[in-house]
């Protein structure tokens, strides 16, 4: 394998393929699924994480913001793209670019409705999102009636799905909390459906839903981090493969003496003798100071070497001694071998953060495309 030569994210197609056929499996064979590209495709890349979705057959995508869709609509892809969280401001780019949005508030509703007027849209497709008990976006169950007025008569957009979002799917000690959410929701598309005079399809399952509720799947499931190669659960991360890995390259080795310091703040003070290795990565790449000062660390040649001191914006300096390693030699951070969840819980945090955290200043290579 060729040195990678400085601070790089790798990004494994292969291992999207294989997560996407074992979330695909654990859904029925005509039930529709969303791939979950926003934030750069959780931190990867957003373009080819989605064309490689679009290959593989995926029948959606979903960003979170009106941006994000331009980009991927600009790069060919094809596909529908619901943006979960549109602001009306963008309303002009989002229709411009068949961009489907979520419509959580009457006022959004609304002002879709006055802007779909005003262009001379015709069933524009659009979302309708509930919340059913994640209190963060969407229209109350009792909405549906004030949903079905605003919308009466307007030929401009089409209702083509309705959905909600588990708030603790992925916690068996919430199992009732997400019954109910999906009794209601069932009931709200019930009333909806007969209010409305047609059935939009339904969704509301993420990739803990997908693995815990498959009974709720409807018509589609939106999957982002399993995708991506992570389960909130350790016995489904041994069944999926991560698609990034960070790796580094040792800058420099430096030889510490006892009660020499190390890093900003002389955070770290050494008992002994000691090498540590400088990293080219620091928290403007993505590695938050909370993994600083011994919580977490890296792997050299498969070893584990402990972050020491404060982390730079550029750089971290990681503890060697006893670990046999030359300047230049390659570092693993997170992914394959040691994955990006276990990572993340050394300094409170989960995969989701740790991923989307990588900045766009590191490389990225793709690998089996
Ligand atoms: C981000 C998001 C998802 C994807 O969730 P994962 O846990 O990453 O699978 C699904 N639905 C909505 C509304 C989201 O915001």
């Amino acid at each position: 394998m060729g040195n990678i030569g400085e601070t790089t994210l790798e990004i494994d197609l292969s291992a999207l393929e294989h997560n996407y056929h074992y979330l695909k499996s654990k859904l029925s064979s005509d039930t529709k699924f969303l791939g979950v590209v926003k934030a750069f495709a959780y931190g990867s890349d957003m373009v080819i994480i989605a064309q490689k979705l679009e290959r593989l057959g995926a029948d959606y995508l979903a960003v979170a913001y009106t941006k994000e869709g331009v980009l991927l609509r600009e790069a060919g892809i094809q596909i529908p793209i619901l943006v979960l969280h549109p602001q009306p401001v963008n309303f002009d780019h989002l229709i411009l670019h068949k961009l489907e949005p979520s419509m959580y508030s009457p006022k959004i509703l609304k002002e879709f409705l006055e802007m779909a007027q005003k262009l001379g849209l015709g069933n524009f497709p659009i979302h309708i999102k509930f919340n059913t008990g994640l209190n963060r976006l969407g229209f109350w169950e009792q909405d549906v009636d004030h949903i079905v007025e605003i919308l009466n008569g307007r030929n401009e957009v089409k209702v083509v799905s309705i959905f909600s979002h588990l708030a603790a799917s992925e916690d068996p000690n919430e199992k009732d909390f997400s019954l109910t959410q999906i009794n209601t929701f069932k009931k709200i598309s019930q009333e909806l459906n007969e209010k409305l005079g047609y059935a939009p399809f339904r969704h509301m399952l993420n990739t803990s839903g997908i693995l815990n509720y498959p009974e709720a799947q409807f018509e589609m499931a939106r999957c982002g981090i399993g995708l991506y190669g992570y389960g909130n659960e350790s016995t489904i991360d041994q069944e999926l493969k991560p698609v990034a890995t960070l790796k580094t390259v040792i800058s420099q080795l430096h030889q510490i003496e006892p009660n020499e310091s190390v890093g900003y703040n002389r955070a770290f003070t050494s008992d002994r003798y000691r090498t540590t290795a400088t990293l080219p990565l620091g928290h403007a790449d993505g590695i938050g100071r909370q993994y600083g000062n011994q919580k977490t660390h890296v792997l050299v040649h498969g070893k584990k070497a402990p972050i020491i001191g404060n982390v730079c914006m550029d750089m971290i300096m990681v503890d060697v001694t006893g670990i046999a390693c030359k300047e230049g030699d390659e570092v693993v951070v997170f992914g394959t071998e040691q994955s990006a969840e276990g990572f993340a819980n050394t300094a409170g945090t989960i995969s989701y953060e740790i991923l989307t955290a990588i900045s766009s200043r590191v490389k990225r290579v793709v690998l089996n495309p």
